[in-house]
């Protein structure tokens, strides 16, 4: 098949479904199908050649709208690719569309985009998760294999888990920045969904590597994640950190999470206890940095330099204030007035500096628990996925949902979230394996065993294969 009606199928089904879902921002059906053409041309070898892929809509791509799901950015369309884009097309990846988002990545649910809600594919009267949600939904009900997303605290685990996929955050500074709009600088990545952790490698290893455009890219060897996927996970030391499987967690997770230690053992894994005393205050530290740097860079969204401006201002100073008012949506409000006030003086030391201090703490948990083993197994989501409207009234209680995943971000370290089962409702739930700076492989590869020696063996009822 060529790969112009094999990227005509995905652009159809991409079409088919987004009026039900919403996944997507917008789909790119002539530059798929020229891309596509031109490829069919092509006789080089390429990595990735004609493989279709979503990308997240606060990733810039040339000539691309990049909205960030916000208003504010209404019809913005990207002067350049960032690296990642521009690596996968230099692959031979095709990108068909920009994925649906949280505005700005912060959320859990995918609510509080400027441009609709989108729908889990198990479940249309429940969210996907976020802030990723489209590009999980792109992936889960089938119109694509793999996409990016972006992880400052679980943006992709956690809607992977919600939405019954594989979901992988690298370590801070294995994939460029360059090109991904910036919500928190330090805890920022690109992420990538895929149906199995095969997938993910594959795209992983175009996109991972020092780039000369962002200077927090580590010069750190790029292994062949694909050829590192079937190696032997018998020996392998799993660290369970019983202490977090307590409050908050529903019992089919626990469940769930529970058995899939059992089937690590059977595959010879060996488990062990750690402890990360300072988890507990992942979330706390969590939402005290990430506001901090996100007040500083959506500074940079003032109705000037780009997209939307508001009408009708008679001085410069009145123009930003109008513009940020009606631009930006209540979750980002209320992000930028908590880092504000974090950050101003008198208070910087007591959230501020204070949260900094714990989250050196909270590295070194890690480091000290990583002597005891290899890769850390938790649940990814407290929950399964949750009604639309539950929690979009409480910002605790969505808060609370990136528990196990936030850590991970504040420790710089890389996560993956595999599918481990199915509700007593049939909704999906996601097992997390975090592992040491620069591990990448090891997670994928413990992923890729699980997920062949136990399938989820389920796929959404809307699920275009
Ligand atoms: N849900 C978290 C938040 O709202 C994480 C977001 C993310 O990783 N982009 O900030």
């Amino acid at each position: 098949m060529s790969i112009k009606s094999t990227i005509e199928k995905v652009i159809e089904n991409a079409e088919k479904l987004n009026p039900t879902l919403n996944s997507f921002l917008s789909i790119e059906r002539e530059y798929a199908l020229n891309r596509a053409e031109e490829l069919d041309q092509n006789q080089d070898d390429l990595a990735l050649k004609g493989f279709a892929i979503a990308i997240k809509d606060n990733i810039c791509t040339e000539g691309m709208q990049t909205t960030c799901g916000s208003k504010i950015l209404h019809n913005y369309k990207a002067h350049y690719d960032s690296t990642a884009a521009s690596r996968l097309k230099e692959a031979g990846a095709i990108i068909i569309g920009k994925a649906n988002m949280d505005e700005f990545a912060m959320g859990s649910s995918n609510e509080s985009s400027a441009f609709g809600i989108c729908r889990n594919p198990w479940d249309t009267e429940r969210v996907p998760g976020g802030s990723s949600g489209g590009s999980a939904v792109a992936v889960a009900s089938g119109v694509v294999r793999a996409s990016l997303g972006s992880e400052t605290g679980g943006s992709v685990r956690q809607p992977a888990s919600l939405c019954g996929i594989v979901g992988f955050k690298p370590t801070y500074g294995r994939i460029s920045r360059f090109g991904l709009v910036a919500f928190a600088s330090s805890l920022d990545n690109i992420g990538i969904f895929g149906q199995t952790s095969e997938d993910v490698a594959k795209v992983l290893s175009v996109i991972a590597g020092r780039d000369k455009n962002d200077t927090t890219s580590a010069d750190v060897a790029v292994p062949n994640y694909i050829s590192e996927l079937s190696n032997e996970i018998s020996g392998k030391k799993i660290g369970v950190p019983r202490a977090l499987f307590g409050e908050g967690l529903d019992a089919d997770v626990k469940n769930a999470v529970e058995q899939s230690i059992e089937n690590y053992r059977k595959l010879g894994a060996e488990i062990v206890d750690v402890e990360l005393p300072h988890a507990q205050y992942g979330i706390a530290v969590y939402y005290i940095i990430a506001t901090a740097e996100a007040s500083s860079n959506l500074a940079r969204f003032d109705g000037v330099r780009y997209g939307f401006r508001a009408e009708g201002s008679h001085s410069l100073r009145e123009n930003y204030y109008k513009t940020r008012e009606e631009g930006f949506g209540a979750e980002v409000k209320r992000r930028i007035m908590l880092g504000t006030y974090v950050l101003s003086s008198g208070y910087y030391d007591a959230y501020y500096s204070k949260a900094q201090k714990v989250r050196n703490l909270i590295r070194q948990d890690y480091i000290n628990a990583f002597e005891k083993c290899d890769v850390i197994l938790t649940p990814t989501s407290p929950t399964t996925a949750f009604k639309i409207g539950e929690k979009s009234d409480d910002p605790i209680s969505m808060y609370l949902s990136d528990i196990y995943t936030v850590s991970a971000n504040l420790a710089a370290i890389p996560g993956i979230s595999v599918p481990c089962g199915l509700s007593n409702e049939g909704l999906p739930i996601g097992l997390q394996l975090v592992g040491k700076h620069w591990a990448e492989s090891t997670l994928l590869n413990m992923a890729n065993v699980y997920e062949k020696e136990f399938p989820l063996n389920a796929k959404p009822p809307i699920f275009v294969g």
